[in-house]
Parts: C-alpha cells; structure tokens; sequence
C-alpha cells in the first residue's frame, strides 16, 4: 500500500520511443523491452509506442505516470501548405536573400552515360580539403568547382524528377540532358526534355561520348534543334558542352557553365530562417530507426531542430553529410541525412522546422486524421472537367495535355488540331507528345503537372493505370481522331458531361439483423465475394425487383470502424436510410467510374 504512495511519477506524452521511455524511467532499455513482451508487443529501441502502452508498462515498472497536457497552441497552428518551390522563398526580405549552390538533376535515355558522369564528377570534384574521404550515396552529393558548390542529385532520370514533383517539390534548378553523340536525341531523351520544360527547368546539354570513333556531334545537335531545343552556337539559348565522362574529356568545360546558368537564374535563399525543403531519400537503417536524406532548400537546419515531414514528426539527433562526418547545420542548397523521425518518409515529401517536437508531434497526428479522412473520401479525380472548373475560376489559364498515339503519323495532325483550340485566354498546352501506350512517366507528368493524359489507338500500362488511378488523373482513350478532338474542344466551351460506368465491387449476405439504439437497423453481414468500403453504392433486388439502392453509412468490426471488408470477413452493415433488412438478403455494392474516352 505504501508502494503506491512511493512510487515516482513520470509525464509521458502521446507517443515516445521505447528508448525514451527508458531514459525517462533510467531503466535499461532491455527492460522496457521485456516488458513490453510481457505484454505481447514486440518492440525494438527505436520504436514509437503510444501513451496507453507506455503507461501501462512504466506503471508494471513501478511508476506512477500523467499523460503530458496537450501543447494550448495547436488549434491555431495553420496547415502549412507544401512549400512548392515557387512559393518557397515567397515574403522573404531582399536584404536576407543570399546567393546559394545551384541543385543539378541528371536526364537522358539509358546507356547514354548518366551514371558514369555523376560518378566522375563526385570522384573528381570533392569539396577542397575533403578528398580522400568515402562518399556514401544518399541520394545527393556537393561538389565543389572553382571555389563555388554544385548540388548533384544523385538518382538520374525523369522518372525520379517527376516523381518529386508529382509530391509538390521541386529540387532541381537545372538539369543536365546527357545526349550520347554516337546515338543521338532517343524516346527518352525527348521524355526527358518535355518533363525538365514542363518543369521550367533551364536544360544543359552534355553531348556525351565524344571519344568514340562513331561519334556525330553534328547530327545531334541538329536532331535537338528539330525537337526545338536550339543550341548555342545555333543561335539558339541552349548550352551544348562536347564531353567524354569515360575519358574525363570536358568536365570543367560542363561544371563552368552550369555554374554561369546557376548566375543567370540568381538562386538566392534566406540562411537566417528555419529551415525547409525536400526529402531525397528515406529508409530504415536496423540500428539507427528511420533516417532521411534532407535537401535544405530554404534556412539553416540545425542539430536539435523538431521535424515536420507530411504526417511524420521528429527532432534531429543527428546529421551526417555525404561522407558520413556529423554535421551540426546544413545551409540552403546543402543535402544532410537525419535521425530522429518517428517514421521513414517519402522522397519528395517537403519538410519544414516547427518551434518544437510537440508542435511537430500533434501537427503531424493532425495530418494522419486528415489523410486518414480524405482515403474515405471518392478519389479527388484531376479530371479534364475538374481542371476546366479551375480555368473557369480563373486558376488556371493553360489546358495541359500529354498525347500518346501508336504511330507518329497520327501525332502531327492531332497536335494541329489541339493547337488551333485554345484562344489568347485559354492555351491548349501540350506538354509531352509520343508514340506507344501510355506508362507511369506519362501518368507522373501528368500529376505533376496538372495535365490530362490522351490516348489516340493506345492502351494503359498497367502500373500506370494503377497511379493514375490513386492519383486521381484522367486518362481518355480515342480510336477516332475526330471524337477526340471534339471532346476536348467542348471541354473548353465546358460542354462536356462526364459519362460514369458502374463496378461492381462485391456482394454479401445478411445473416442477422440488430437493432442499435440511436443508428437503427444494423445488418450482420458475410462478405461472399469481393469487397465492400465504407464509400461503396449499394442495392439490393428481391426476385428481380429492386427494394433498395444507395449508399453504406456504416461499417464495423465488432466495434470499429473500418474501411474496408474482404471476402469471407463479417462485418455490421448500416445503409444509408433502409431498415429493411431480412436474413438472406443478398446486398450488391458498386462504385460509379468514369468511362474513358
Ligand atoms: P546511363 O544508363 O545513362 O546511366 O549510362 P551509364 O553511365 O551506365 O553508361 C552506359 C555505358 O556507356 C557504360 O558502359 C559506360 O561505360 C559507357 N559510357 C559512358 N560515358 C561514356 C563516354 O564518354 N565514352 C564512352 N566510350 N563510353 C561511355
């Protein structure tokens, strides 16, 4: 009894890791490990539990203990939107802005050299004083070159670019089009230059491969003019640099002139202020929990700061630059791998310092009920008549569209006809044009750019019908030139009514029937087919009559909510005004689609 009186009290708040408990304990981690087993959870050291589960295990450790008091600021803490980088530096004081190192991102079509020039330059290029040291891939590497920092972003492609961007960030402010000389402008080099445009990022060719004996500079550089990427010495505004990456033939040649694009495009960011950014990588490392490759955009990030990364919260423990030494801050332009995120998060996601690790902690859990919330919801479709509403609300004054087509024959007349649609207020904008089915790069574009993707005798990939799916993009299949036309031009006039297709998605039997005081008649039901969620239609037919037709309002198991109930699962079913219910009806949900083209 006296023990109870005895006992210390600690304050333990929503969620900590089994390390923290410990040391709030000053008990041995092993200790809350046991413990936790006792209890039948498996937990490593780096795990986050919630409070409930710390307190009942520091009160089985003899510990008297109070959930922390919610921080009183959270309700007035905004959601902070994602810091595109167009709105990054916005509201910034002149006077604050400071020049920083230009972020370089790799294009081009495969074997045309890539990976060999971004090896060459971080073997070549290593901050002064600093070679010898391991480079280990994070995702991104700082170079330096006559005395001034270059940022490389290290996965090449515009796969990787876009993806980023498809998340609302923008990490590159140039991007270098490697082009091999003896093979010249291929499908994804046009790919490549299509997503950096669509990007407005400024494009550095590096003519690659020089060394070979079959080597044609010349014929490359008018294959790029004939894609409308003029180049220099054409008269045009694009750089060119000849360079062998084999050979290191041309390095500083290609280095001297991103640094004088970098000049031209004045990249400034405000060091004096917390910081923000883009994630670049993110995994977990067995020993050290989650970590992340962070790439400051915007502020100085510093050792201690709390994290806050979509619905993932964090204070930094530590930070690493690329050659693995411990860092205490990382200045704009600078890439650093952290520790101390509650989870691991996605590369692309913004990050943004926030006061404290508990602003962090209940801005993030607000986030996780918001997501949570909007997974319920019909998907948000970036529909060709969703975009025209924006056009309408004056948001948007450009149709972007990416065209695919199986012959290139087809492309030209299609791009014509597209072209004389729009007006001085409303251009027909056509981002990516190309021949075969329509992949997940043309889908990523498309979410990245706020495009509707075009099919003319095509068919989806379907990893890409599955991103455009849960991304919410439109695709629209044509096999008549005219149709496809027609339609786009009465979505311009805003004619154009979307035609929706029914799915059936499952069926299941009522086995009971409760009644639930306050909601109503609750259907215990087993799902004999398919699936049901809690945003399907339903309708149930009795001998070919229909009796109902609407949609599920509740969905448990046993006492939860859920979202969805797969075949052979029971679950309580409450629909949307029927009290109806019979043992032995058959239930049939459906969702509406819309039909493509
Ligand atoms: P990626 O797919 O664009 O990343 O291309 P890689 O960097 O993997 O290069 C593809 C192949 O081209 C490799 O065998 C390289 O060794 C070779 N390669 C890259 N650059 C040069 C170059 O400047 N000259 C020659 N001769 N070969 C090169």
């Amino acid at each position: 009894m006296n023990e109870k009186r005895n006992r210390k009290a600690i304050v333990i708040p929503d969620f900590l890791t089994v390390r923290e408990l410990a040391d709030l304990m000053e008990a041995s981690p092993i200790q809350v490990i046991k413990e936790l087993m006792n209890n039948g959870i498996l937990a490593n050291i780096n795990q986050q539990i919630d409070y409930e589960t710390a307190a009942i295990v520091a009160e089985e450790m003899g510990f008297e203990t109070r959930p922390e008091a919610p921080p009183a600021i959270v309700e007035e803490i905004p959601m902070i939107p994602q810091p595109l980088k167009e709105r990054m530096y916005e509201g910034e004081a002149p006077e604050d802005l400071e020049p920083r190192p230009p972020v370089v991102t790799i294009l081009g079509h495969v074997d045309h050299g890539k990976t060999t020039l971004l090896d060459v330059i971080r073997h070549t290029n290593v901050v002064a004083g600093e070679a010898g040291g391991i480079t280990q891939h994070i995702g991104a590497y700082q170079v330096e070159h006559d005395g001034k920092k270059i940022t490389f972003l290290d996965t090449p492609g515009h796969e990787a670019f876009t993806a980023m961007r498809a998340r609302g960030a923008q990490g590159a402010d140039i991007a270098i089009l490697v082009v091999a000389a003896d093979d010249g402008v291929m499908p994804q080099t046009q790919e490549a230059i299509d997503h950096a445009r669509a990007a407005r990022v400024p494009i550095v060719v590096a003519l690659n491969k020089i060394d070979k004996a079959n080597a044609n500079p010349e014929r490359v550089k008018q294959q790029l003019a004939d894609v409308g990427l003029q180049i220099e010495e054409w008269g045009g505004q694009t750089i060119c640099v000849p360079v062998s990456a084999k050979q290191k033939i041309g390095m500083d040649d290609l280095l001297d002139n991103i640094l004088a694009v970098a000049e031209l495009a004045e990249l400034k960011a405000n060091p004096h202020r917390s910081a923000m950014g883009t994630v670049i990588e993110g995994e977990l490392d067995k020993s050290r929990g989650p970590t992340a490759t962070l790439l400051v955009q915007n502020g100085t990030l510093r050792l201690g700061d709390a994290l806050l990364i979509e619905d993932i919260s964090g204070r930094i423990k530590a930070m690493f630059n690329e050659r693995g030494e411990r860092v205490r801050e990382a200045t704009p332009s600078t890439p650093v791998v952290v520790l101390g995120l509650s989870d691991i998060p996605h590369p692309g996601d913004s990050f943004q310092v926030v006061e404290d690790e508990r602003i962090a902690r209940a801005m993030a859990a607000r986030r996780a009920d918001e997501k949570e919330r909007m997974a319920i919801q019909p998907t948000r479709v970036l529909s060709l008549e969703g975009i025209l509403d924006q056009i309408r609300a004056g948001q948007v004054k450009e149709l972007n569209l990416i065209l695919k087509a199986d012959v290139r024959g087809t492309i030209e007349p299609i791009v014509n006809s597209l072209q004389k649609l729009g007006d001085k207020d409303l251009k027909v904008n056509i981002l990516h044009q190309g021949t075969g089915n329509i992949g997940e790069s043309d889908v990523m574009l498309a979410v990245a750019s706020r495009a509707i993707v075009i099919g003319f005798n095509v068919t989806v990939d379907p990893a890409a019908s599955r991103t455009a799916e849960a991304e919410g993009v439109d695709i629209r299949l044509y096999d008549i030139i005219y149709k496809l036309i027609d339609d786009v031009e009465k979505a311009l006039k805003g004619l154009l009514e979307p035609v929706y297709k029914e799915v059936v998605s499952g069926h299941a039997e009522v086995r009971a029937i409760f009644n639930i005081p306050r909601v109503g008649k609750i259907a215990g039901v087993y799902v004999t087919d398919g699936h049901i969620t809690r945003n399907s239609l339903a309708r149930i037919r009795r001998n070919d009559q229909l009796i109902y037709e609407g949609r599920v309002s509740s969905l448990k198991r046993f006492t939860e909510d859920v979202k969805e109930i797969r075949e052979g699962f029971e679950c309580g079913l409450g629909l949307e005004g029927f009290r109806d219910f019979e043992e032995g009806h058959i239930i049939e949900f459906y969702h509406k689609e819309r039909e493509l083209g």
